[in-house]
């Protein structure tokens, strides 16, 4: 596998970054997650932009133009034969010294790795996540948003190690005023008859491009789509529930807090929506060749 490391392709085995970069010693620095159907990166554009976004908001200028930027993710997709995947573009602080100040470091680290990912063993995807409410709250937005994709992901481990304690696959956590914010890694969704509720981004949810690639397909397919403060007690009473993200795509929730979801499987809107999710990604994206 071929590595961009600062402008280069590297093997990698060289693929290395320094025990002095923020990004190790402190989380500091940015990151997207970003998938590859059929020859095309999905959503290129929109995740260029978050990528930038969520730098400006750390105060970190990622010492590459947009479109410069996008070229590197798919040099770095030819270099590795990349036609389905899931590319991982990292922006660290760079190397500085043991302290916090962010600005003796000088040079920000740019890294892109094209592999795959499998999030979820194929049969949960026909059956079905359980998932549990995570005791760990989401971040408050004023303490650090969730709209930063930071490399201190902390917050969603401790609410992912609960899942696993639980023995369940995914948890879904809650904003601190104890509303449904979203789960370790992916944006929630229910359906209450025809209509299609998410929580809002002021509720502490990162605003995921496939959430919003999910709602613009919901909304063509004629359900009523709308953002709403959601509680536990919504989604208990959900007919169905689902997540969205990069790598976890579409994936039904049938069971809550020990209560069955809907009818306990994954339902038929749910599952309408994922292959019209799979068509849309298979014909849009930015051609690698
Ligand atoms: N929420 C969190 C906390 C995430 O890390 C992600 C990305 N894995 C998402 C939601 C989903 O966002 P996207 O659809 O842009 O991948």
């Amino acid at each position: 596998m071929k590595i961009y490391l600062n402008g280069k392709l590297v093997p990698e085995a060289e693929a290395k970054v320094s025990v002095f970069d923020h990004g190790l010693l402190y989380g500091d620095g940015v990151f997207e997650g970003i998938r590859v159907y059929n020859g095309r990166v999905f959503m290129l554009w929109a995740h260029i932009e978050r990528l930038y976004r969520s730098a400006q908001a750390i105060a970190l200028k990622i010492p590459l133009s947009k479109p410069a930027l996008t070229a590197a993710v798919i040099r770095t997709c030819r270099a590795n034969n990349i036609r389905d995947g899931y590319v991982r573009l990292v922006v660290t602080r760079g190397v500085g010294t043991l302290g916090l100040n962010p600005f003796t470091c000088r040079k920000p680290g740019v890294i892109v790795i094209a592999a795959k990912i499998q999030l979820y063993p194929p049969k949960l995807y026909a059956q079905g996540l359980r998932v549990v409410t995570a005791g760990t709250l989401r971040n408050h937005t004023e303490a650090i948003s969730p709209n930063i994709k930071s490399l201190n992901y902390l917050n969603n481990i401790l609410a992912k190690i609960e899942a696993i304690n639980a023995g369940v696959e995914e948890v879904i956590m809650l904003n601190p005023q104890g509303f449904v914010a979203e789960a370790s890694g992916d944006n929630i969704f229910i359906i209450r008859g025809n209509e299609l509720l998410t929580p809002p981004i002021s509720c502490g949810t990162l605003e995921g491009i496939t959430r919003n690639v999910v709602m613009e397909l919901a909304r063509q397919n004629g359900l009523d789509v709308r953002e709403a403060v959601l509680t536990r007690y919504d989604l208990y009473n959900a007919d169905e529930m689902f997540l969205t993200g990069t790598a976890a795509e579409i994936i039904s929730v049938i069971e809550m807090d020990a209560r069955a979801i809907g009818r306990g499987k994954p339902g038929a809107k749910t599952m309408e929506l994922g292959a019209r999710f799979h068509a849309f990604a298979e014909e849009n994206g930015t051609l690698i060749k």
